[in-house]
């Protein structure tokens, strides 16, 4: 039995109930890395160069509290996660695409790196391939890791199905992994709704956008994610855009965000973007410009190790007074 590390960020909240399974069935243990921390932080921003996105840097910080306690890191070359054509011809940001590589570089001493290329646009029987070679890597037959990947497609699919009842990643994870029980919240009948897009990791880490989730929830809002929507309105959304952007992350924040814009139910949106990161410079001014055409309150909040939790809080306040004052105008 070897142990696997998942650093606990970046593709961590959309596919590791799929790789936590597929590995526990071939009976290896699998070790996720504590939700970020600030020794995360200061790890990864001593081991990152300087202009590297916040994300990157708390990526190696999580690599960097993993490297003792693991046999294998698991950090697969993400290169496209759907069949060619629904998105586009949709990638990755660069720094995603060489993350085995600078994790490599970075860390002389790690643990061999599983970084199995996963590239679905290559056919409908990719996932299995690439989960046999991930399987062979650790010891693994075909047989076992062909087995071990129909289980975990099936957790995927329930973990999708859990994020599209509007559930948030860590609590749908909690549900299907830990068998606990889904929280029940009440909303006041006349509260605000509020769309949050931005890339998961931006959006669901609560160190890295300094609680903002929270923030939100305290005030009884009614929070909507991209994450909630399925394939078939993202790529309905897709469509109307006269051109698609190159990376699967941004692609799905500006689907969901163009899409709650239209929403008379959909009080305001507010994008969580990363300081440094080259694809948000583009969505960020994209879903701007779209808002202001669908006469929808936008709020931009740049998150990077420096953010305060105070400057935070203090614009969101704002921004809900702004939209409870605008619902009582209307
Ligand atoms: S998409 Fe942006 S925030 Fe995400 S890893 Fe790439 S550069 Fe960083």
């Amino acid at each position: 039995m070897a142990r696997v590390g998942i650093p606990h960020t970046l593709a961590y909240f959309l596919y590791y109930p799929f790789w936590k399974t597929f590995f526990e069935a071939l009976g290896h243990q699998v070790v996720v890395s504590s939700p970020t921390t600030r020794e995360i932080l200061d790890l990864g921003v001593e081991e990152t160069v300087n202009d590297a996105c916040i994300p990157i840097k708390i990526y190696h910080g999580h690599v960097a509290s993993l490297i003792d306690k693991v046999d294998y890191m698991f950090c697969p070359r993400l290169v496209s996660v759907r069949l060619h054509g629904d998105f586009g011809s949709e990638t990755f940001c660069p720094k995603f695409l060489g993350l085995p590589d600078l994790i490599r570089l970075t860390f002389t001493k790690a643990p061999p790196i599983i970084d199995t290329r996963i590239d679905l646009k290559k056919g409908k029987k990719e996932l299995e391939s690439i989960c046999v070679e991930v399987g062979s890597r650790l010891g693994n037959s075909s047989q076992e890791s062909q087995a071990a990947c129909k289980k975990a497609r099936q957790v995927h699919r329930q973990y999708l199905a859990l994020l599209r009842q509007g559930t948030m990643p860590p609590e749908a994870m909690e549900i299907l992994l830990n068998g606990a029980k889904p929280a029940s919240r009440e909303f006041p009948p006349d509260g605000l709704s509020i769309a949050v897009v931005g890339y998961p990791y931006a959006i669901y880490d609560p160190y890295i956008n300094v609680g903002l989730l929270n923030m939100l929830a305290r005030e009884k809002i009614k929070i909507y994610t991209q994450d909630m929507l399925s394939d078939k309105i993202l790529n309905r959304e897709a469509r109307e855009l006269p051109k698609s952007m190159f990376w699967y992350f941004s692609n799905r924040a500006v689907y969901g965000g163009l899409y709650y814009m239209k929403k008379a139910n959909i009080d305001g949106i507010i994008h969580v973007t990363a300081f440094a990161c080259g694809p948000d410079a583009m969505v960020d001014r994209l879903l701007e410009i779209e808002a202001r055409r669908h006469n929808k309150p936008y709020l931009s909040i740049s998150i990077d190790e420096h953010t305060g939790e105070s400057g935070v809080r203090t614009r969101i306040e704002a921004f809900v007074d702004m939209l409870r004052y605008r619902r009582d105008k209307a």
